[in-house]
């Protein structure tokens, strides 16, 4: 939090959100717009970014990102570009919801390698649990990452509880709400800031494509500390990484890698893995198939 932008003349800034050609950027509580240039040093600069901001032209300008703390990233296309979405976050929360959309494990598991990846921690919020929902689905699920070491949440993001308890996860940091649309992010997000924003955005934007509201945009909490919400973002894959990388990002799976007797084991059904014995078939299959896509 006291890593200063590259040297040079300017005000230090934070990225709040990306929007085209601009970004508004915070600079000591005040927002303001300024201008993103393709080709600046360290960007193109995302939500959460420290920049630094030239008034030398007619409009402010961003002229220079800080190195990342942490970053989380997407894949972008078929060769799955790496694509920043948010920097300098402590944490991802994947929100998902235990039904209506149907809980995904890919997608969380998704989301935790690239947290892990990028050098965050990360935990899981579970939403919508006041809709009827198979209760031995959600508690299997629960004690599957819990067993891992992720914290698990539970509640309906309707209410003060589990806002409370996500608050109290967050501490006063930097939280990524991540996770398919229509799981309860935007609705968590106004409950943690008071903030209104994209609720509904599932319908509202149904062939409208792209637009402004959709990205990423980095808001204070009262206490201390913001969350990010990535609302907008509807497809998530990750960026190519090699199987070290990968692997690294199954906390559970790198513990016990060491002892697999298999130099370069790929962990991918060899009788006599110690990764195919430790691990849960669940997390295995998700490692399995983002294996198959990043070799
Ligand atoms: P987002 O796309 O992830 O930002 O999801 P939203 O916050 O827009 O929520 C999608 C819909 O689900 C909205 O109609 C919310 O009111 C509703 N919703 C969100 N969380 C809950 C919950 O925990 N329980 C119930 N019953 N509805 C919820
Ligand atoms: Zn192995």
């Amino acid at each position: 939090m006291s890593r200063a932008p590259r040297a040079g003349a300017g005000h230090e800034a934070v990225v709040v959100r990306v929007a085209g050609p601009t970004a508004t950027v915070s600079c000591g509580g005040d927002e303001r717009e300024a201008r993103l240039r393709p080709q600046v040093p360290g960007g193109p600069a995302v939500a959460g970014d420290r920049v630094e901001l030239s008034e030398a032209g007619s409009e402010p300008a961003i002229v220079g990102v800080a190195p990342r703390t942490t970053v989380l990233e997407r894949g972008d296309g078929a060769d799955r570009r790496p694509r920043a979405i948010v920097a300098n976050a402590d944490l991802v929360l994947v929100v998902a919801a235990v039904r209506e959309p149907p809980l995904r494990p890919r997608l969380i598991d998704r989301y935790l390698v690239a947290a892990e990846d990028g050098g965050l921690g990360a935990g899981i919020v579970l939403t919508k649990t006041d809709l009827p929902h198979d209760r031995d689905e959600v508690r299997a699920l629960s004690e599957r990452y819990r067993d891992i070491g992720y914290p698990v949440l539970a509640g309906s993001a309707k209410g003060p509880t589990l806002v409370e308890q996500v608050r109290e996860l967050i501490a006063g940091r930097i939280a990524v709400l991540a996770g398919h649309s229509g799981v309860g992010k935007s609705t968590l997000t106004r409950g943690l800031t008071g903030v209104e924003r994209a609720v509904g955005a599932v319908s509202a934007k149904v062939g409208t494509g792209r637009h402004t509201t959709s990205d990423p945009r980095l808001i204070p909490l009262p206490g201390g500390g913001a969350v990010v919400d990535t609302a907008g973002v509807r497809t998530f894959h990750l960026a190519r990484m090699d199987r070290a990388r990968l692997e690294a990002g199954f906390p559970e799976i790198a513990r016990v890698a060491a002892g697999c007797r298999f130099r370069g084991c790929a962990h991918d059904g060899d009788a006599g893995c110690a990764v195919e014995r430790a691990v849960g078939a669940e997390r295995l299959d998700s490692y399995r198939r983002m294996l198959a896509d990043v070799r």
